[in-house]
């Protein structure tokens, strides 16, 4: 579908949304960009999209173009009508939410599984991100695209036996498959922020059977907690946690960040089995 819309910047001057740098905002302008970020999850043609920091609404310009419908949840009441108007443009299409998205019930906004999509302050990013992963399992959303500074993008996606590598890519990883889609020039954004972006897409995979996440959240904050140290040292602390290691091969001497997601998994399985955790 093609609309006639005014330049994102002419809507950024018309209603006066000087990017505040306590809301974390650092808006994109660039259609093609944008449009390459609106296609990572797919074909959206006629699917649900939660859109969290909409702003101006660059992005969500270029979700509607892309026939999705979307739901856009934003905390600068500044950027509500220019919202507005782009809303007359995709008549029925387009649903925004005043607040902050840290507090919205998202699940509730919805009948089917969104897709998530969201360029938002890091900080912000990375709180919703945890809580999304957290969720009960089947989640309640069918794919997340998320703009992050790069640096933690790499978290998300890190392999075992790198810095990079800690409690994020576990939790992203054991039940989810993590990607980065794309890294963002730091130049693409208004104003530039220091660093680097990407956008990292997370789907979301069977859940491993037998395995309570809490007991998981807790090996994984133990071991992660003193990554320099042996586990025999880092997970003393976790009861049956050393009975485990020795009845799954799995050598005391290692540290965390030797540990794969699977032998993370393997240890949560056997601990799930324990009620004292
Ligand atoms: N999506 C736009 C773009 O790509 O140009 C804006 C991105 S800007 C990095 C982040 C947006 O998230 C801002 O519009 C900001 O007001 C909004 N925001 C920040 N914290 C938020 C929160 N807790 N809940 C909802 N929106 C938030």
């Amino acid at each position: 579908m093609s609309v006639a819309l005014p330049p994102l910047r002419e809507v950024i001057q018309r209603y006066g949304l000087n990017a505040s740098k306590a809301l974390g905002q650092n808006f994109l302008f660039d259609s093609q960009l944008l449009g390459r970020i609106a296609r990572v999850p797919g074909n959206l043609n006629g699917a649900e999209v939660f859109e969290v920091g909409p702003g101006p609404g660059g992005l969500t310009r270029a979700l509607l173009e892309g026939g999705a419908q979307v739901t856009a949840v934003e905390r600068d009441r500044r950027c509500i009508p220019a919202l507005a108007e782009l809303g007359e443009a995709f008549p029925g299409k387009l649903h925004v939410i005043e607040g902050d998205a840290l507090e919205v019930d998202a699940p509730a906004l919805f009948e089917g599984k969104p897709h998530v999509v969201a360029n938002l302050p890091y900080n912000v990013g990375t709180a919703l991100l945890v809580g999304w992963l957290s969720t009960q399992w089947e989640p309640w959303w069918a794919s997340l695209t998320l703009m992050f500074q790069k640096e933690v993008a790499e978290r998300i996606v890190a392999a075992p036996d790198t810095d990079a590598y800690g409690r994020l890519a576990v939790l992203s990883q054991w039940r989810s498959q993590a990607r980065i889609a794309m890294t963002v020039h730091r130049s693409a954004f208004t104003p530039p922020p220091k660093v680097m972006s990407a956008v990292v897409h997370i789907v979301p995979a069977e859940a491993p059977a037998g395995v309570r996440f809490p007991v998981l959240e807790a090996i994984t904050a133990a071991a992660f907690g003193q990554r320099r140290k042996m586990l025999r040292q880092s997970l003393k602390p976790v009861v049956g946690a050393l009975d485990a290691m020795a009845a799954l091969g799995i050598e005391s001497s290692r540290r965390a960040e030797t540990l794969s997601v699977d032998e993370f998994v393997s240890l949560a399985r056997v601990l799930s089995q324990s009620p004292a955790l």
